[in-house]
């Protein structure tokens, strides 16, 4: 059993210089599953001590050296696959069977990703008399949410590492317990003390403490757009570069001559995969009028055939807390209030089901992109159908909202799929069922956040450009 009770600072497990502790609740069944060490202050200002001492090394070490430290990183976790999952379905409620891929398989094939990236530290760019370096931007603090917790800390940690960076890291206080199995991988491959520092703790205390500390150069934060703005106001004291990934009201334009069936089981798949606590969520169905009855009576019977539970058959676990259950409850109440048409779902848990933080999966019809659940991030197992007349409409209505982070088109065919697709302001657009990359740019516009994860570009954040201009002489 692993011990949450100390922080890992450079290269040691240590106490917390405060006394509070977080108690875990795992979802499905409303019971403690962990108590975790909450760290303060005082802890922040040790672990950044620790990180800059070791910024001074590991910036200097070889690509290849920290290409060999995230390869045998990816192994270690690999051998830890069945712990990871373990701990994330316990606390943030998705079944087991499926944490395995979803939470921990594919965010290890991304941390493999930047083993070959840590080569491009070494690119020179030549432009006239300037040659262009890159050099690790210095100490991070990576601060992440809940509901990809994994994914999250692979998106910041491993273009750091590959970087050269040195690191504190922040889980969400639900959402801790696989970045202790980390540090202790961390550990266990002699990863240089003080390059990954584990500090979990409230937002407030130690998330604000990172977010205005002097020493560091940069904050990576996944979260809300109200956290989002809270650190980036901090970090402006003293000019640290934040990179954001937020919220997002994603739009999914089902239109007329689609595969229909296929365009509501993705839609489907997608927003009840992790009970709708995805950022990239699809939770607004732009539907073209003259095919929105058949979509809506497919849509209702896939929602009532979904198996909801914590077992090896369920696709929809509990939502992650009893708060993220009352925030969404108040929400479906808010949209039959505002007059949507509830298709299926609604107030009451799922049949069958007594113990749990559970809500039904839920379909509003006729609902206005001005409604409240139109506009603003619900992150729960809800979808609006909006209907449209032309696709200049689905496009505009598809650019109608404060966030921009993902979108997806089902069209007749895939040039038409694609032609829409360019005019959404969202930073990715998935065309008829078009498959994730992990080797893509993920990332926002508007007020889903800036900067960008994964792929070369992740790696871009954690680094400094510097022109030496040197004329040619002999
Ligand atoms: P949250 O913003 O409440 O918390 C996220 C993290 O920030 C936590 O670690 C929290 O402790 C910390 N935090 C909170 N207030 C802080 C403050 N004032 N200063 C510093 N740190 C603070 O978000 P959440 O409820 O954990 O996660 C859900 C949100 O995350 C949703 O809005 C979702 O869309 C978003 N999200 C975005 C992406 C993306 O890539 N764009 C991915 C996943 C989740």
């Amino acid at each position: 059993m692993q011990d949450y009770s100390q922080l890992y600072i450079n290269g040691q497990w240590i106490s917390s210089s405060g006394q509070q502790t977080f108690e875990v609740i795992n979802p499905a069944t409303e019971e403690v599953c962990a108590n975790v060490v909450m760290g303060t202050k005082q802890d922040v200002d040790q672990a950044v001590i620790a990180a800059t001492a070791a910024f001074k090394t590991w910036s200097k070490t070889s690509s290849e050296y920290r290409a060999q430290m995230i390869h045998q990183l990816v192994n270690k976790l690999r051998e830890y696959r069945h712990e990871l999952a373990q701990v994330m379905s316990l606390s943030m409620g998705m079944p087991l069977h499926l944490a395995g891929e979803v939470q921990v398989d594919d965010q290890i094939d991304i941390l493999e990703t930047y083993v070959k990236r840590t080569q491009l530290m070494d690119e020179i760019k030549t432009i006239g008399n300037a040659k262009i370096l890159k050099q690790p931007i210095g100490v991070c603090a990576l601060i992440s949410p809940w509901n990809y917790p994994l994914n999250q800390l692979v998106g910041k940690m491993a273009p750091a590492l590959a970087a050269g960076c040195t690191m504190i890291v922040k889980p969400s206080e639900q959402t801790s317990l696989q970045d202790f199995i980390v540090a202790k991988a961390c550990d266990e491959i002699g990863l240089p003390k003080g390059v990954f520092n584990l500090v979990p703790g409230s937002g407030p205390e130690v998330g604000a403490a990172l977010s205005a500390h002097p020493d560091i150069q940069l904050i990576s934060f996944t979260g809300s757009t109200r956290a989002g703005i809270h650190i980036a106001q901090n970090a402006a004291q003293n000019v640290k570069r934040v990179v954001q990934e937020l919220g997002g009201k994603s739009p999914l334009i089902i239109d007329k001559g689609c595969d229909i069936e296929a365009a509501v089981q993705y839609g489907m798949d997608d927003v009840l995969i992790n009970t709708g606590q995805t950022c990239t969520a699809y939770s607004r169905w732009l539907v073209h009028t003259d095919i929105a009855q058949a979509v809506i009576a497919l849509a209702k019977q896939k929602a009532e055939a979904v198996v909801i539970g914590s077992g090896p058959d369920a696709f929809m676990g509990p939502m992650v807390s009893q708060a993220q259950q009352q925030r969404v409850l108040n929400y479906i109440e808010r949209g039959i209030k505002e007059g949507a048409m509830l298709v299926t779902g609604g107030l009451e848990k799922p049949a069958g089901i007594d113990k749990g933080f559970y809500v039904s999966p839920t379909i509003f019809a006729n609902v206005s992109n001005d409604m409240v659940i139109a506009r603003e991030e619900i992150f729960g197992p809800v979808i609006c159908i909006i209907e449209y007349d032309t696709i200049e409409q689905a496009i505009e209505l598809a650019n109608d909202t404060p966030y921009g982070l993902a979108a997806a088109v089902y069209a007749k065919d895939k040039t038409l799929g694609f032609d829409v697709a360019k005019h959404i302001d969202a930073g990715m657009v998935y065309v008829n069922g078009g498959r994730y990359n992990i080797e893509a740019p993920f990332g926002g516009m508007k007020q889903s956040g800036n900067g960008r994860e994964f792929g070369d570009e992740g790696l871009h954040e954690y680094v400094e450009l510097k022109a030496i201009h040197v004329d040619e002489y002999d």
